[in-house]
């Protein structure tokens, strides 16, 4: 794991030499002051020669104006590295969503997805920019000190070493379990999410069932776990940097007492001891630093954890490698004993066969839940079908370029999706690059020209999210003007006028009428009026396609659709 981590700096090389080389210097300067006390309490100060010793001033001033040049390069740089690490991961995550399946959606809640792209990669960067560089840093400090310790005094050099793998021992044991709970932290972070998105979702329902203290009480528990895991990482980092500054300041104390003790034996001056004390401090930053990487560095590695999880889930739909791109569709479609079911033990398509002819409107109606729905989300491949084949102008759908397969497939549904935005951005989504004109055209030919006249800001109205601000029978036009400026030679209406009262539901069906000119249309309706004139009506039930036939023919054959029929306007 940890290679696939350092894989992403990869893109980063500059900066990241220039960081760490900035790093290490200044690491390495930091080791200048001590020695630099030491000669100037051991030599120039008894020698009073004012020159040298104002000589010696001004190049530790150089030293330290180098050190904070170093310090910005890797405080601005080194943190730019980072956040281009996290960017870089992000985009892929995100890029990697837009690929994933259906049935990854199905199984996933939208808020945990959110909270992986934003909250989980969050101290990515911070581990990215400091984990191998303060790690490297402190090891070169800790060796730099005993060398400049051990030519002071040996003994002394090597008591101090003795204490250090201990501590450091003792540092890292209060330190475990950070990276498991971290993980939890995120799952919690996730959880939360998940609810506040069905809450503010669906805030109207809630409130509709007056249901807000059941809300409260979902949220309250979601809100103390969160509380509890996180109270648990402070708990464990409290644990480990109290115990490493105890630690640290240990190796003072032993310091003075030893270092006292071969003063008095004559063995270390006044300047090497004063040197040895501010060495034995240089300690507390690579200790501490490594205590920090050990600090942060669960939290990171959580989050890559959960960032790989996503980014090595394989889309379970995607392009074969020799896939064709599809060109223009004329529209002919066949279903050759398709079957299919959304979990394994469970089928709901059992060898369906259809034909479809180009151009021709064929309507399926049956019982709720007999699958319809789902027969008509096999063709732009949202799920694959699990039995049999279907192609489209003679070709296996699997052997088309996904991308261009579902360019040419427009679905209508019953909710309408549409983004926070204008009215246009909404229409534009049928064509991202449609001029100003064709928007208006699409707009026209759904007859939502008036709507938009009137309204103060016309084509550029914001209708609130998800279109809150549009009546039903409104959002349903701006999906049919989105169709028209789409323009696919297949189209799918799935109960796309069923939320609508009868009186909508016939002015809109008009417009559908038009859309549906010159386009293979399969359409899925409820209310059987607004299929009569179908080429063909299908009827679907738990066992498959029941009857096939124009409407005059089904009902004076007497099935179930005459039945259906007549439950509907002869009651
Ligand atoms: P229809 O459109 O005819 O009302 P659907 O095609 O929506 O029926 O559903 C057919 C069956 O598949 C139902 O039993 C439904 O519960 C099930 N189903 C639909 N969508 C999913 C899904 N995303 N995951 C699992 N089961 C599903
Ligand atoms: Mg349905």
């Amino acid at each position: 794991m940890l290679r696939r981590f350092f894989s992403y700096y990869r893109p980063y090389k500059g900066l990241f030499i220039l960081d760490f080389s900035c790093a290490v210097g200044a690491g390495l300067l930091e080791l200048a002051f001590p020695v630099a006390v030491n000669t100037f309490i051991d030599e120039l100060l008894p020698g009073k020669d004012w020159p040298l010793i104002l000589l010696a001033c001004i190049a530790l001033l150089a030293i330290y104006a180098l050190t904070t040049v170093m310090n910005y390069v890797v405080t601005y740089w080194g943190h730019m590295l980072g956040i281009n690490i996290e960017t870089n991961m992000r985009k892929k995550m995100f890029d990697h969503i837009q690929k994933l399946s259906f049935r990854f959606f199905d199984n996933n809640k939208t808020g945990h997805l959110i909270g992986r792209i934003t909250n989980d990669l969050n101290d990515i960067g911070e581990v990215a920019h400091h984990g191998p560089e303060d790690v490297f840093i402190a090891v070169m400090t800790l060796v730099g000190a005993f060398i400049l310790m051990a030519d002071l005094n040996l003994q002394l050099a090597v008591i101090t070493f003795i204490i250090v793998p201990i501590m450091a021992w003792v540092i890292i044991y209060f330190g475990r379990n950070m990276t498991s709970t971290y993980h939890n932290l995120f799952g919690n972070v996730g959880n939360f999410n998940a609810r506040i998105e069905d809450n503010v979702g669906g805030i109207r329902v809630v409130q509709s069932f007056a249901n807000e203290e059941h809300e409260k009480v979902l949220f309250a528990e979601d809100n103390q776990r969160f509380r509890q895991t996180k109270l648990m990482a402070y708990k464990l980092m409290a644990k480990s940097s109290s115990v490493s500054y105890m630690m640290t300041r240990l190796i003072t104390i032993v310091v003075m007492i030893c270092g006292a003790w071969f003063f008095i034996q004559g063995e270390l001056a006044i300047g090497e001891f004063v040197a040895f004390i501010l060495l034995s401090n240089i300690f507390f930053r690579p200790i501490e630093k490594i205590n920090a990487v050990i600090e942060s560095y669960p939290k990171g590695i959580a989050g890559f954890k959960r960032y790989l999880e996503i980014i090595d889930t394989e889309p379970d739909i995607a392009d074969k490698p020799d896939a064709t791109h599809a060109g223009s569709l004329r529209g002919d479609i066949v279903f050759n004993n398709v079957s299919f079911g959304y979990e394994a033990d469970r089928p709901v398509l059992n060898r369906i066969s259809l034909k479809v002819n180009a151009g021709e409107t064929i309507a399926f109606v049956g019982p709720s839940g007999a699958g319809k729905t789902t027969i008509c989300s096999l063709l732009p491949r949202f799920y694959d079908v699990t039995g049999g084949a279907i192609s489209v102008d003679g070709t296996d759908i699997r052997d088309l370029k996904l991308h261009s397969l579902r360019k040419q497939i427009g679905i209508v549904q019953q909710d309408v999706f549409l983004f926070s935005g204008t009215i246009r951005e909404n229409i534009a989504y049928g064509k991202l690059d449609a001029p100003l004109d064709e928007i208006w055209t699409a707009a026209r030919r759904a007859h939502l020209e008036d709507l938009i006249n009137s309204l103060p800001d016309g084509m550029d109205t914001i209708i609130g999210e998800r279109g809150v601000k549009l009546s039903g029978g409104q959002k349903q036009r701006l999906a049919i003007a989105r169709m028209f400026l789409k323009n696919p030679p297949i189209l799918i209406l799935d109960e796309a006028t069923s939320a609508l009262d009868t009186e909508t539901e016939a002015a809109i069906q008009q417009s559908l009428a038009e859309l549906s000119v010159g386009r293979t249309t399969l359409v899925i309706a409820h209310r059987l009026t607004t299929i009569k004139n179908a080429d063909r009506i299908i009827v679907v039930n738990e066992d498959g396609i029941s009857e096939e036939g124009r409407h005059e023919d089904l009902l004076n054959a007497g099935g179930t659709y005459s039945r259906l029929y007549q439950a509907q306007y002869n009651a």
